[in-house]
């Protein structure tokens, strides 16, 4: 691109929404909305905005990466939000797959190890108006329980095993989307807790993540 060159974001994420996720089978008219609105580009560093909507995983600093565009809607829709869902998610990195939660559920709950990628994610949220937010700095392995249960939970990075405080923290009826395996490829996993407290686990596609680092996951 050259120099003064303007990029037309809008256009990129139809082209991306069309070519990335409609083409490969994401269905859910809710999940296509929200990513036709939150603009992505807003989420990752200056330099690699132009990047944004790539097909693939970019790079936000500390190691970090925010996820494929994708994998972020395949997750969602694996999810299976309502309107009135209370969320926990694990892993905030940029606040993009954060917003795209806020856009379909009553309330979020995102925890991040890392201070510089939280206070930088609710920045980016509170400019674009995001209120059903809420960000704490922690080992999200433990979970969140001072907002407990939650009706759905989605871990954005790549676990050795399911942390027991997540099941725990799942509301009976509840859903839960969680990328795990060995530290270099995980499966995707889709857990659910039925009325009486019995949880029923799935596999969908294989994935690759960075480590969920914490007393539940992989030491650092
Ligand atoms: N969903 C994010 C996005 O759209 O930008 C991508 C998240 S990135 C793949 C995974 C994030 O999980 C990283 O920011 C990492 O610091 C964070 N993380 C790893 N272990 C964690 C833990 N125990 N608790 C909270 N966050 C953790």
């Amino acid at each position: 691109m050259g120099r003064g060159e303007v990029v037309n974001f809008a256009r990129l994420r139809e082209k991306m929404v069309q070519e990335q996720l409609l083409e490969r089978g994401i269905r859910d008219s809710r999940v296509i909305g929200a990513f036709l609105k939150v603009p992505r580009e807003k989420f990752v560093p200056k330099k690699m905005q132009v990047y944004a909507y790539e097909d693939g995983p970019l790079s936000i600093g500390y190691g970090q990466t925010i996820s494929q565009p994708y994998m972020v809607a395949l997750m969602t829709e694996l999810l299976g939000l309502d309107k009135r869902d209370k969320v926990l998610e694990i892993g905030t990195g940029s606040g993009y797959q954060t917003a795209i939660l806020a856009e379909l559920a009553g309330e979020v709950y995102s925890v991040e190890r890392i201070p510089e990628l939280a206070e930088r994610a609710q920045e980016v949220l509170q400019d674009l108006g995001y209120a059903n937010v809420k960000i704490r700095v922690g080992d999200g392995t433990l979970g969140w329980d001072t907002y407990a249960p939650y009706d759905r939970i989605i871990v954005t990075a790549g676990a050795p095993k399911v942390p027991l405080p997540l099941i725990e923290q799942l509301a009976p009826g509840g859903r839960m989307v969680i990328p795990v395996g060995p530290r270099y490829h995980q499966v995707l996993k889709v857990l659910e807790k039925t009325s009486d407290g019995e949880v029923v686990e799935k596999e969908d596609i294989p994935c690759v993540f960075v480590p969920l680092i914490g007393a539940e996951g992989w030491q650092e």
